[in-house]
């Protein structure tokens, strides 16, 4: 052996050392790292506006947050310079607002993908990036999330989160109502109305759910818990938290039993809020699907529970709800990066920019009086444990599929009838 390959041996051997120290090293910051995991992050909003990966993980997790699911938007709003919205001084990037459309915008997650396959191992574990261009109402929707397996292997960790039911987006979707194209003698889902567009009986939903089970997916939905009519301008124009849409998500879960799936924000918005019996329609949910969880998400959502209006449930009744269910729920921020668009009330244009650190840190101290009635043990699990237990099976398993389906052709995949 000349000198150079023994230098050569060294250095391979000194690197089999040292790689598995600094995993260790890594494994340690990280679970010093506050031990919070962010399970409902939008790294790019309505307009495809975000940060790089790279710099999400620098600048803002940073050692504050150890881990982070990703998913953008997968909705754009349409920008109809016709409709001379905001008098024409500004594009809209928010759904609240213009009266155009949106629209599926599949290559999000080309982007996501290959801003995610730049990063070190080390960042790459940091990180869920999820799937979410694909139109859930599609009978070919799962198609999409088949290609970006087989197009970026290694890349993601599930599916969302998209949208069901969910006020004035479920209207604002360029697509079919589901009664133009019934066929003769058919009725409209029971979750339907005339001019409903997403309904949680569609077969593609079945189609999608179980796919995301045969493939290890997590899968975040969002659907509202009872149904909400919103103006374009953001004026209800009705509720109606007396008739939520149990059956609809029992039937979801039934008929997909194996998919593990988390219900964001446990049904609630900016215009659905909980009603006195919320967590008893979630809780009934729960019980029928053992393999659904829900998520913590969003501040808004999160000040009803810590500051609850009359009529809400207490802090007390989701102390007791969290820690019943305490292996199932998670913790998310539900931040959108990129800010909005807005002229202030004086009249001043302010361009929607990259979040401050600062205001995306500041999520995570809302729910601390809640922290403080579950105890640190049910914390953990909620900000930490559940998500790696769930997230880490479903990289291996989708890590499986995809070394099972690699050289499946994207070009002529098998269609699904049921
Ligand atoms: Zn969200």
């Amino acid at each position: 052996m000349n000198s150079s390959k023994r230098l050569m041996k060294h250095k391979i051997s000194g690197l089999l050392v040292a790689v598995p120290f600094l995993v260790l090293m890594y494994a340690f910051a990280v679970h010093a790292a506050d031990h919070i995991i962010d399970s409902h992050f939008h790294n790019a909003n309505y307009a495809m506006q975000g940060v790089p990966l790279k710099e999400f993980i620098d600048k803002y997790m940073g050692d504050k947050i150890a881990r982070s699911v990703v998913f953008p938007l997968p909705l754009q709003q349409k920008w109809d310079r016709f409709e001379g919205y905001a008098g024409d001084r500004m594009p809209p990037n928010y759904y609240l607002g213009p009266k155009a459309g949106m629209y599926y915008y599949s290559a999000i997650d080309t982007m996501t993908a290959m801003d995610f396959l730049k990063l070190s191992a080390a960042d790459k574990a940091r990180l869920d990036p999820m799937i979410v261009g694909f139109n859930p109402m599609d009978q070919y929707g799962v198609n999409h999330i088949k290609r970006m397996l087989i197009l970026f292997p290694g890349v993601f960790s599930g599916i969302g989160e998209f949208s069901v039911h969910k006020e004035l987006v479920g209207e604002k979707i360029d697509d079919d109502l589901t009664k133009a194209n019934l066929g003769p003698g058919d009725t409209l889902p029971p979750d339907a109305t005339d001019s409903t567009r997403n309904t949680l009986y569609n077969p593609s939903l079945k189609t999608i759910f179980d796919f995301a089970g045969e493939a290890g997916l997590m899968v975040c939905l969002h659907s509202d818990v009872y149904p909400a009519v919103v103006t374009h301008d953001g004026k209800v124009a009705g509720l109606s938290p007396e008739a939520p849409y149990t059956a609809g998500m029992k039937h979801l879960c039934t008929q997909s039993p194996k998919t593990t799936v988390y219900w964001a924000h446990t049904g609630l918005g900016r215009f659905v809020k909980p009603a006195p019996n919320h967590l008893r329609v979630v809780s009934e949910i729960l019980d029928a699907c053992p393999n659904w969880n829900v998520d913590l998400s969003w501040d808004l959502v999160q000040s009803y529970m810590v500051d609850p209006k009359p009529g809400m449930p207490s802090l007390d009744d989701w102390a007791g709800f969290i820690k019943k269910y305490q292996d199932r729920v998670l913790w998310g921020s539900d931040t959108v990066i990129f800010t909005r668009n807005q002229i202030d009330d004086k009249g001043n244009l302010i361009m929607g920019k990259e979040m401050s650190v600062a205001d995306y840190l500041a999520v995570k101290e809302i729910l601390k009086p809640l922290w403080e009635k579950v105890g640190p043990e049910v914390v953990n699990k909620v900000r930490y444990a559940n998500h790696v237990r769930l997230f880490d099976a479903a990289r291996m398993k989708v890590r499986a599929w995809e070394a099972a389906h690699a050289k499946d052709n994207v070009w002529n995949l098998p269609v699904s009838m049921q």
